[in-house]
């Protein structure tokens, strides 16, 4: 393999010279500026190179085969096609449909080709001259056969997710497809991880191929963001609900490196109140499928999966990808925490990693420059204020109302006097009873179950004034859809400002503030939800007029 030659920085779309209509399709797409991979494949691919680049899901790398194929390597009115191969269905239709938007002003039309969806929409699609193929193997492999794919109009060959694919069996469907293809096409390889057996498919498919090896940040998915946490190796299913009560995500694919595990740590989340499903080989198919389908409903706030059991499956919505344990090598790391972050979303990867795991660390280091931000179980101390804060919230949600004048009278007499925290520790102790330790895990679970499974709590955002953990209130409320989110750049304090401003709402009457990719959701008590909704008429945020309405349910909320 040959390494790339350093690229003369070319910093714009405009610098690689691309084609008008190109460049058009780009701003169309929202895509300013070409992301490191896209920058730097460029050129090497319109050469005429056959490529192998290390890049993974999140960091453009679509985009990086995309844009030569439908800028210089598909001939306007041509019929050389060229094909794309990815490991699944979802994978296939996400592609296709960027290179269709890509390609779009350009005529040049794209097809997805996979297993599962009917066979002769897919033949009349080929047959109305699509020129960029897009599809998972199986299935490509039977259009080859029936003749319905021209092997011999196919010029490029894209292996995307390559070592994905040969993980996941596909290593025969491969070799037969490339076998049929003319030999003069271009091929192009792109993998998360370089290892042995994609080496030898380059050497046996590709002509003197060019490596474009990307330097450690390039390889990670842009949007990222690794954390560890050191263990001393004991109690590590305590740590990881401690890790969890701190960084409070949204959702999560759990990853644990054995079946039995598992099922412990799901248990476990579940007796400490946590929303939390498992996921492994040996849960019969219905049950997987259940599962599966909370998740995608986001029912399930913590997926526990084994790598074999979240393989395929699209998860992407999930926020965090935790390690319970570091996987045994560096390969499986960079695949697991691909599963977070997905399509420009931003995501968190967290392990937790004991002193046996230290060496795993360091490859991560070396061989991909993934350099984790190291974080810390909280100390006694801060434990000690969060159970306080516990039983606090106990206290409030006991006595939802107000009591009556003159227990409120007694009670401002009481707080001004000289031995009030002597007096208030005795009722304290009354109300609390003897036994602490059960009280303190009441009170955490009553916490942690405040959270409906269906609404989420809000990620962490330091930027944000909002509380981190607002308590579930007791009167109803009502989830409000924005069609403002994080694409716009919008901060959950900003909102929760223009909200309290324009509506009048006090800063703890408003819940929940969840800023998503393409909108918000906001919690607000449900007798205000329709005087919130025409306070907000023609409000502008973030230059765009906000549309507020009530949104049904998380998962169905309307689309601007
Ligand atoms: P990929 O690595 O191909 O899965 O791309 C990750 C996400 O980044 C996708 O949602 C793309 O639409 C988006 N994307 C790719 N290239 C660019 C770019 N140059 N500027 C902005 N977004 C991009």
């Amino acid at each position: 393999m040959n390494e790339a030659p350093a690229a003369n920085d070319p910093q714009t779309f405009e610098d690689l010279g691309l084609h008008d209509d190109v460049l058009k399709a780009l701003a169309d797409l929202g895509w300013e500026t070409p992301t490191p991979v896209q920058r730097d494949s460029y050129s090497l691919i319109v050469d005429g190179n056959d490529v192998i680049v290390q890049a993974r899901t999140g960091t453009g790398k679509t985009g990086a085969f995309g844009i030569p194929l439908v800028d210089k390597l598909m001939s306007i009115g041509g019929d050389e096609q060229a094909l794309v191969l990815a490991p699944t269905r979802e994978l296939a239709l996400q592609s296709a449909r960027e290179i269709a938007k890509l390609g779009a002003r350009r005529g040049i039309e794209t097809v997805a080709v996979y297993g599962g969806a009917s066979m002769e929409r897919q033949v009349s699609a080929l047959k109305k001259g699509a020129r960029v193929i897009s599809g998972t193997p199986g299935r490509v492999l039977d259009h080859l056969k029936r003749g319905t794919i021209a092997a011999s109009r196919l010029r490029v060959l894209v292996l995307d997710e390559a070592d994905e694919m040969l993980s996941m069996g596909f290593a025969k469907e491969l070799n037969a497809i490339i076998e049929r293809l003319p030999s003069n096409r271009q091929t192009l390889l792109f993998s998360a991880t370089v290892d042995r057996a994609i080496k030898r498919v380059a050497e046996k498919h590709m002509r003197d191929p060019v490596f474009l090896g990307l330097s450690g940040d390039h390889v990670g998915a842009l949007g990222i963001e690794h954390f560890v946490y050191m263990l001393s190796g004991m109690g590590r299913v305590g740590n990881l609900i401690s890790i969890l009560e701190i960084e409070n995500p949204e959702s999560a694919l759990i990853f644990c490196n054995t079946k039995a595990e598992t099922e412990e740590v799901s248990a476990a989340l579940k007796r400490a109140g946590f929303n939390a499903e498992w996921l492994n080989g040996d849960r019969p198919q219905r049950e997987r499928e259940q599962v599966l389908a909370q998740t995608r409903r986001n029912e399930v706030r913590f997926l526990v999966a084994t790598d074999v059991a979240a393989r395929g499956i699209d998860v992407s919505h999930l926020t965090h990808v935790i390690n319970f344990h570091l996987p045994e090598n560096v390969e499986q790391y960079v695949h697991r925490t691909g599963r977070t972050g997905r399509a420009g979303r931003t995501g968190t990867a967290i392990s937790l990693v004991g002193p046996n795991e230290l060496g795993v660390l360091y490859y991560l280091r070396l061989q991909y420059g993934i350099l984790p931000v190291e974080r810390t179980l909280p100390s006694e101390g801060e434990a000690k204020t969060r159970r306080e804060a516990d039983r606090i919230a106990m206290i409030d949600l006991a006595y939802p109302n107000p009591p009556n004048e003159r227990a409120l009278a007694l009670a401002r007499r009481l707080i001004t006097h000289p031995d009030a925290e002597r007096m208030l520790a005795g009722l304290l102790g009354a109300f609390f009873g003897p036994d602490t330790e059960d009280i303190d895990e009441v009170a955490a679970k009553q916490r942690r179950r405040g959270r409906r499974a269906t609404t989420p709590p809000a990620p962490r955002d330091p930027e944000s004034e909002e509380p981190l953990t607002p308590e579930a209130e007791a009167p109803p409320t009502a989830t409000l859809y924005v069609n403002v989110g994080k694409s716009d750049d919008l901060k959950a304090s900003e909102l929760g400002r223009l909200l309290r401003e324009r509506t009048g709402l006090k800063r703890r009457e408003i819940g929940r503030i969840r800023v998503r990719n393409t909108h918000s959701l906001v919690d607000v008590p449900e007798e205000r939800a329709k005087d919130v909704i025409d306070s907000m008429a023609g409000a502008v945020l973030r230059e765009r007029e906000l549309s507020v309405e009530l949104a049904e349910n998380e998962g169905a909320v309307p689309r601007s």
